[in-house]
């Protein structure tokens, strides 16, 4: 591990049983830099509370806030995007994993269900990335057809050519499984592993 970035793996076994919070800007260089495939230059505040709940389990509660600079998926003029996501995930430290699929990332280990309202994400050793985790939270905040205009969908000049090459399905038949599938969510994905 380079040692620049020591501080952003937290070690969630050393956080103090009344909890401990982290506050996290652009400020920080070597985290800005992690993030700027996804927010350029842009803004950020990300402020969280780790609580730990026993049982390797660790609550994770707070939100980040940023900037983004997205191309409508329409008519391709570029707009400001701001994010806002709350942050309530319960992390559990999987002891019976181990090494081989901590490459991958944590994106391939949140689990669908909820807890008492929280997102529950197994992590593979008993350590936080921050970079990853706000960067995955950004990520999910994205919507996978930005428009920069209310209108777009329904006047853009580009919609009709849009949809005749299969690009975008009208909006009525958009549902969750389309929306996964859609070449931004492939995009998405891709800049999650890289
Ligand atoms: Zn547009």
């Amino acid at each position: 591990m380079i040692t620049a970035k020591k501080h952003l793996f937290i070690k969630l076994r050393e956080v103090p049983e009344a909890g401990k919070s982290y506050s996290f800007s652009q400020d920080d260089t070597v985290l800005a830099d992690e993030l700027k495939d996804i927010l350029k230059n842009n803004p950020f505040q990300a402020d969280f509370t780790i609580q730990p709940m026993g049982d390797e389990a660790y609550h994770i509660s707070g939100s980040i806030k940023a900037k983004m600079n997205l191309t409508c998926a329409l008519c391709a003029i570029e707009f400001p995007f701001e994010v806002y996501e709350k942050i309530n995930e319960i992390l559990y430290i999987d002891k019976k994993h181990h090494s081989r699929k901590e490459k991958q990332g944590r994106a391939n280990h949140i689990s669908d269900y909820k807890e008492g309202g929280a997102f529950c994400t197994e992590l593979h050793k008993d350590e936080l990335n921050v970079a990853e985790f706000l960067h995955e939270l950004i990520a999910v905040a994205e919507p996978p057809y930005p428009m920069g205009k209310p209108d777009c969908e329904t006047s853009c000049e580009n919609y009709q050519k849009a949809v005749e090459k299969g690009l975008f399905k009208p909006h009525d038949q958009i549902d969750e499984d389309s929306a996964e599938k859609s070449p931004f969510a492939v995009l998405k994905d891709l800049k999650l592993n890289s």
